[in-house]
């Protein structure tokens, strides 16, 4: 399996605060990746990292998508360009603004006869948005809203997508919603590095596991050998 992203000591901090100290991880391609750890780990860090958004303090961000390139330390509308696109934590959807029109936001750089066929994708997979295309974003429920960040994210046909927390704070039935969404978007071919704070919904899709504490890999491995872990087990699954 090849890898799309590959990470070599990964080091990124604020200020004076070195917070992720030297990761290493694989993201292949096809594959749902999921990062785990308490609050405050790093995860939302490492994201923030590969998309741009934080430069890093050192390492190597490989995209190995045709040509190897290390990106890191590239800008962050430049890395978007490559395929590698955020969806951020808390959603973070226009909310003055329609569903139809926060999609449109996300395929902005195609015409407008490409953005309304992804659109017509992103509605055949999420068919609860389809029914509220002129709504207010802010209207939605917590899930729908989730629904529109992933929308919004698959607009721009990403090569990889970055999910920072999509459970967080919706219900157990949604979150099973959404997560089947997630591992289907894995069947279509796309590549997920998923950071959770819910380590059991997560371990259940994911491939691979990474379990993160403060900014260190305590763990890694296939996703159903590091739920068997008795460690994180007991830190993580409340087993
Ligand atoms: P959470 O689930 O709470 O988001 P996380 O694993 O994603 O946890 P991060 O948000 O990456 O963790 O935070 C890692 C560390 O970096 C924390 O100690 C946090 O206080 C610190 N931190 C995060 N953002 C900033 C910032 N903008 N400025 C300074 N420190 C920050």
């Amino acid at each position: 399996m090849s890898a799309l992203l590959t990470v070599r000591g990964l080091r990124l901090g604020y200020g004076r605060a070195d917070v992720v100290h030297g990761l290493d991880l694989t993201v292949p391609r096809g594959r749902i990746v999921s990062l785990i750890g308490s609050n405050g780990a790093g995860k939302t860090t490492i994201l923030r990292g590969l998309s741009g958004l934080l430069k890093p303090r050192g390492g190597e961000i490989l995209w190995g998508d045709g040509a190897e390139a290390d990106i890191a330390g590239e800008a962050a509308y430049r890395i978007a360009r490559r395929g590698i696109v955020q969806v951020p934590e808390g959603r973070q959807v226009f909310a003055n603004m329609t569903v139809a029109e926060n999609l449109r936001l996300g395929g902005y750089r195609v015409s407008n006869a490409e953005a309304a066929q992804r659109q017509e994708a992103v509605v055949a997979r999420f068919p609860r948005l389809g029914e509220r295309l002129s709504q207010q974003a802010g209207y939605l429920s917590g899930g729908e809203q989730q629904m529109l960040a992933m929308g919004r994210a698959l607009m721009a046909d990403p090569k990889l997508l970055l999910l920072d927390e999509p459970s967080m704070g919706l219900a157990p039935l949604i979150v099973e919603e959404i997560f089947a969404i997630i591992a289907a978007l894995r069947e279509e071919g796309r590549t997920i590095l998923l950071v959770e704070q819910n380590a059991g919904a997560a371990l259940a899709i994911a491939d691979d596991a990474y379990v993160l504490e403060t900014g260190r890999v305590r763990l890694q491995g296939p996703a159903a050998e590091v739920a068997r872990n008795p460690d994180v087990a007991a830190a993580y699954l409340g087993i």
